[in-house]
């Protein structure tokens, strides 16, 4: 068995034109190393201000594409992407999933610029983690025996499609992909020349979640309503799995049927998986509330362990 904590990676994008537009808005992140530092200045009384610091895993500092220093898409699958395939070729299970408020830049760092036009897969500088990982895996497997999956064009098909058809419930509602999750999830059955004389079978689930934001009073809609409600109580499920993962002493009840999301999830949250979370953040001040929440999320998050096996393939 290989145990391991739950790693954890925060991203920090740019600030964008409203929010450098904002009076009173100021970049509030700087980050040190694995280190990040939320300062605040208060609006009132003699100008102090306090420092948050938090610490992870991985922090991508990905505020200004001209700097040396900034992270890049490639970077950033390098870190966090490409230890997953690795992983699913030595047999294990494997699980990343992006969490933030709507905004923060989860699509971005999954997917791409464009998520819904990722025409050219191979160079496109700004794509994301999930057709980098979908690339590497066929560069791996080129030479070998495919399924039912034949080529990287058919893959890439059908990720658009799912992109297109979460794109177009997006537009019905009248919003961005705020409110749906997305799981691109890969199963790789390998023979026994591929892995050191095993026969395995793994998954790999990439996974771009709702909007960590809590819902306010601006919905107009029954459907809505319901729908935020719904969506709310999956991620606010999963808040309860995480926590009680990270208190493993108390041998919690974890509540992985209360949500479809955590019940799919179940394998990689405290399971046999090794799982990785992004965390997404904006790096403006007047998002101070949903980052830390964000960020004490993450920090949480980070002290599940998981005990990950090979998974033998039953068919051989
Ligand atoms: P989310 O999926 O969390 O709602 P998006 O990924 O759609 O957020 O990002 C919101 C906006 O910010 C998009 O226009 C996106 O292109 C931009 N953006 C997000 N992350 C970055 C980044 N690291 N670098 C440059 N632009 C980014
Ligand atoms: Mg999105």
């Amino acid at each position: 068995d290989e145990v391991s904590n739950l790693t954890v990676a925060v991203r920090i994008r740019p600030m964008n034109t409203r929010e450098l537009a904002c009076v009173g808005a100021t970049d509030i992140v700087r980050v040190r190393d694995n280190e990040l530092i939320i300062r605040t200045h208060p609006n009132t009384g003699a100008g102090m201000s306090m420092d948050h610091i938090f610490q992870y895993d991985h922090v991508f500092w990905s505020c200004d594409e001209a700097s040396p220093i900034c992270t890049t898409q490639e970077d950033v699958f390098m870190t966090i992407g490409k230890p997953l395939l690795n992983s699913a070729f030595r047999g294990y299970n494997a699980c990343l999933f992006a969490y933030g408020q709507t905004g923060s830049g989860k699509s971005f760092s999954m997917m791409g610029k464009n998520m819904c036009e990722i025409v050219d897969i191979d160079s496109e500088r700004y794509s994301g983690i999930t057709p980098r990982f979908c690339r590497d895996l066929f560069e791996r497997i080129s030479c070998l025996d495919i399924g039912w999956v034949a080529t990287v064009e058919e893959l890439r098909d059908w990720l658009l499609l799912g992109n297109k058809n979460r794109a177009t419930a997006a537009t019905n509602m009248n919003e961005k992909s705020s409110r749906s999750h997305s799981i691109f999830s890969i199963e790789l059955c390998l023979s026994e020349g591929l892995n050191q004389g095993n026969s395995s079978r793994s998954r790999v689930s990439l996974v771009d979640l709702a909007g960590s934001e809590r819902l306010g009073n601006s919905h107009n809609s029954e459907e809505k309503i319901r729908e935020g409600v719904c969506i709310n109580k999956s991620l606010l499920t999963l808040g309860k799995v995480i926590s009680a993962l990270a208190d493993q002493k108390k041998n919690q009840f974890v509540p992985y049927r209360d949500s479809v999301l955590t019940w799919l999830l179940r394998e990689s949250l405290g399971g046999n998986s090794l799982t990785s979370m992004l965390a997404t953040i904006s790096p403006a001040s007047t998002h101070l509330d949903e980052t830390l929440a964000t960020l004490r999320y993450a920090c949480q998050a980070r002290s599940i362990v998981n005990r990950a096996r090979v998974n033998e393939n039953p068919h051989d």
